[in-house]
């Protein structure tokens, strides 16, 4: 089957920053696809698309359950026969986490196994359905609490968010958009790291300067970006991030 329309995955895509890309995403005419690890979360969230007019299909897929990942890639394969952007936007904060002395190993282990190996096993089983697509885009959610420069500068505001795990999770995650886009750098196939912002969602307490819709925007402008994008980068609201 031939879509005309462009085909997006984004995980995560049942609530906060995600459910906001698949939105803002099927409002520029993307086909969408709601990746959810509770499928009903998912469908849930597709429906309430739906009621907006806008199409959206929910798919399981657990960033932890490399089957759930491979079946999404079938299925996406059947219904669509490729993909043209992905949206690496699940993502976890640990209760155990904390600053290198205190964190749980646990909680590290953890962060990793979501954060960065989960999200780099779905970019793993979508690459042979990004590669049928004219103008592939991977868009990974970052943060500016994973820049090595910044946890290391004194004067950054974000210096004394002392987080081992979920930093260098986003850490690992932004070697992955860097490795990616070398490796990719003579296909059509463009990869960035985008942080969003300091985003309200329940990842953040409900804490943040940024509305989910508001956050949602410069992973939309970057998923969408044109044929001369630039591959590689590290971007936040203000611009160009430090690595
Ligand atoms: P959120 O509201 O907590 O949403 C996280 C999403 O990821 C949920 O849909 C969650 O599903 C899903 N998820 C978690 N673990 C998963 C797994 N193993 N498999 C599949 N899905 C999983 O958080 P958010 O603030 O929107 O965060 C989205 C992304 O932005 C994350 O990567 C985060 O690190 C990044 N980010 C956020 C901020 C911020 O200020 N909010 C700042 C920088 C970066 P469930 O509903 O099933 O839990």
């Amino acid at each position: 089957m031939t879509d005309t329309k462009r085909i997006a995955l984004v995980t995560g895509a049942n609530k906060g920053i995600g459910l906001e890309i698949a939105r803002q995403l099927a409002e520029a005419g993307v086909a969408v696809v709601l990746g959810a690890r509770d499928l009903t979360r998912g469908q849930d969230a597709a429906n309430g698309l739906a009621e907006t007019g806008l199409a959206a299909e929910a798919i399981e897929i657990d960033l932890n359950d490399e089957k759930t990942i491979a079946s999404a890639a079938e299925q996406i394969a059947a219904r669509h026969g490729r993909l043209d952007i992905l949206v690496n936007n699940a993502g976890i904060v640990d209760a155990e986490d904390g600053p290198p002395s205190a964190a749980t190993t646990g909680a590290a282990r953890r962060l990793m196994e979501t954060n960065f190996l989960g999200t780099l096993a779905v970019t793993q089983a979508m690459l042979p359905l990004l590669r049928r697509s004219s103008a592939g885009r991977i868009v990974n959610l970052s943060t500016t609490l994973g820049s090595l420069a910044i946890n290391g500068d004194p004067t950054s505001p974000y210096y004394e968010a002392r987080l081992i795990g979920y930093n260098a999770s986003k850490a690992a995650l932004n070697m992955l958009t860097v490795q990616l886009a070398a490796e990719l750098k003579d296909t059509p196939i463009v990869v960035n790291s985008v942080a969003p912002g300091y985003v309200r969602t329940d990842l953040t307490g409900g804490n943040g300067f940024m509305s989910p819709a508001e956050g949602a925007r410069l992973p939309v402008k970057y998923a969408l970006l044109g044929s001369d994008a630039a591959s590689g980068r590290f971007v936040e609201p203000q611009g160009d991030a430090p690595w």
